[in-house]
């Protein structure tokens, strides 16, 4: 089965880097929410980004207006490419 690439649409998504992949069967109805988080997400149709390496995609999505975080530790998440704050703190048991 293929991979989808899914990003956020129109929010910085912290829980899945930016950027969501999901196996999904061909001619399935496309993921509106991210499993991760459950926020607003929309298909990616380019693979082209994806061989290029995650370095890559995070400065593409840093040119875009995206902040890509990364996950370094309990609650604690640092900033790997964009606009914003160097690390955020953030509860880690999901009543967020
Ligand atoms: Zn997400």
């Amino acid at each position: 089965m293929p991979i989808y690439e899914y990003e956020p649409l129109g929010h910085d998504c912290l829980m899945c880097e930016g950027r969501v992949e999901v196996i999904q069967d061909v001619g399935a109805e496309p993921l509106e929410f991210c499993p991760y988080c459950g926020l607003e997400v929309r298909r990616v149709i380019s693979r082209a980004s994806v061989q290029m390496g995650r370095k890559t995609d995070y400065d593409k999505a840093a040119t875009r207006g995206y902040t890509t975080f990364r996950r370094a530790g309990h609650g604690t998440w640092e900033r790997v490419a964009g606009e914003g704050p160097e690390t955020i703190q953030r509860d880690d048991d999901g009543k967020a």
